[in-house]
């Protein structure tokens, strides 16, 4: 499809799909000029951005160029606005409730030159590892024991060292460690672009949901910034999430890496990458990853210039939740206390807690930051994180139940959109929450978890659902394990 645009004054046609299947086009660098210039032109127009932000409040979600405008607009009650509208999308569509999820780093071997990862080939300083099944073992164990149910495994691109049969012999290790009452009941997968045979066998392995950032979407820095190894190829990095689709994944997360390009060209691009999977296999991502560059080993974010502040961080966030209201929204432990803090109420419903990012990190005593990936920002323990979100009136949740009761993709969105994800999330979070607090909590914490639990029960309406949801709990209290909606 050709499409005249208005850039720097003079028209211009070009090519802007998004049911194609190149990158190129359906990350067309030229749409996202165009979509910059103009939200800039309109950023004061009250008018043009009421109108946006009476859309957004249908809940049906906007487009890259509505969503670059509210990002773009320097009208402060405008923004309060927003920030109102974001709180509001998060509490019909997620509650108070927050997921919580573990890192697992398989291996760093890596044979990318990416720019800003420690773990790029050249760096020949950091010590290599590769995690043998026993390790991997004891590692799910030490993670089990802390409170995990919900994994993301990583590991570096290399095919000698970590080619997938490595991977998947991970995920089955990983699913048949079980310690006392802990299991792993999601594995979500973060490893490099690969073939549609390879994500149709991670799918056979059972994986919850393919995790990949872009990184960047501009391709020149894209090329830049991955200057060797099998990532320098744009095309196939970009066109990842349409094999994992094609492999029969269709739980797929996206993300960029903030702080490598302007953030409002990456947003854009973010915005028309769940677009284009929209699009053409009808379903959006199932979670958007938020990360900022942060210091590692050899890498200074500084030499970036591109780095956002909290106050950018923070609409960004917003603007996504108000864009795509049932897409789920993650931030790590590169982030701080405070960051986290005020991000949570404004769209975010997944956050890692307790998290190591060094091979091998759970089961070392001390904090080995040779081989982690980027330095940790937030190095509370799971037992503080989830202490925490409960002082703050949040339910912590360690639900995995959606994707167990195959409520994945499609069907997954359908009952988001409808807003009756509240119907089987309330009661499984509060089931797997109870969980926590009997196995692993610590005093403080379980005194504040059941208080929270009794909060919610409250308000929970009567009905079948509340006598099924306070029989399973009272089941929970006898040593039942597991229950689910
Ligand atoms: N090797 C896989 C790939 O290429 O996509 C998995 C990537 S890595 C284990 C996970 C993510 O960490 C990367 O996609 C990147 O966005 C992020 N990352 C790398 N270096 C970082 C840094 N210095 N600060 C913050 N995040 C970083």
């Amino acid at each position: 499809m050709c499409y005249d645009v208005n850039i720097n004054g003079g028209t211009q046609s070009i090519m802007y799909n998004p049911k194609s299947a190149k990158a190129e086009e359906f990350i067309s660098h030229e749409e996202i000029l165009d979509t910059l210039e103009w939200a800039d032109k309109n950023k004061n127009n009250e008018e043009l951005i009421n109108k946006v932000l009476d859309k957004a409040r249908l809940r049906k979600g906007l487009d890259h160029r509505e969503a670059s405008l509210l990002l773009a607009c320097e009208i402060e009650p405008k923004n309060q606005e927003l920030y109102a509208l974001a709180r509001e999308i998060k509490e019909d569509y997620y509650g108070n409730r927050i997921v919580l999820f573990a890192p697992l780093y398989l291996s760093n071997y890596c044979v990318n030159g990416c720019i800003y990862c420690p773990y790029h080939k050249k760096n020949t300083h950091i010590p290599r590892k590769k995690m043998t099944q026993e390790e991997i073992r004891r590692e799910v164990i030490a993670l089990q024991d802390m409170g995990h149910k919900r994994l993301a495994i990583e590991a570096g691109e290399d095919p000698v060292n970590n080619p997938i049969e490595y991977i998947l012999e991970s995920i089955k290790t990983i699913y048949e460690t079980k310690h006392k009452n802990g299991s792993i009941r999601r594995i979500n997968v973060n490893i490099a672009a690969t073939t549609v045979e390879n994500y149709r066998r991670l799918k056979e392995a059972q994986i919850g949901t393919y995790v990949l950032f872009q990184e960047t979407y501009h391709k020149e820095s894209y090329e830049r910034l991955h200057p060797t190894g099998p990532k320098h190829n744009y095309a196939y990095h970009t066109e990842a999430m349409d094999r994992a689709m094609q492999g029969g994944i269709d739980d797929v997360s996206l993300g960029v890496l903030f702080g490598l390009e302007r953030y409002k060209y990456e947003f854009a691009g973010l915005l028309m990458h769940a677009e284009h999977l929209e699009a053409v296999y009808g379903v959006g991502p199932h979670a958007i990853s938020v990360p900022r560059i942060k210091k590692a080993d050899d890498i200074d974010p500084s030499a970036f210039e591109n780095g956002i502040d909290d106050d950018t961080f923070a609409k960004i966030v917003a603007c996504i939740r108000v864009s795509t209201p049932y897409t789920g929204m993650i931030i790590s432990t590169r982030e701080s206390q405070k960051s986290r803090e005020r991000v949570l109420e404004l769209g975010v419903s997944q956050i890692s807690g307790g998290s190591r990012t060094s091979v091998g990190g759970y089961t070392e005593q001390v904090y080995e930051e040779d081989t982690a990936q980027f330095d940790i920002s937030d190095r509370r323990s799971l037992d503080e994180v989830v202490a925490w979100l409960l002082k703050l009136g949040h339910i912590p949740s360690f639900c995995t139940a959606c994707y167990s009761s195959h409520r994945t993709g499609e069907s997954f969105m359908a009952v988001c959109k409808n807003e009756q994800i509240h119907n089987f999330c309330t009661p499984n979070g509060l089931m797997t929450l109870k969980e926590y607090l009997l196995d692993y909590a610590s005093p403080e914490t379980k005194k504040l978890g059941f208080e929270a639990i009794d909060r919610e029960l409250k308000k929970f309406p009567e009905g079948a659902m509340k006598d099924a949801l306070l029989k399973n709990l009272d089941l929970i209290s006898s040593g039942g394990r597991n229950y689910k909606f």
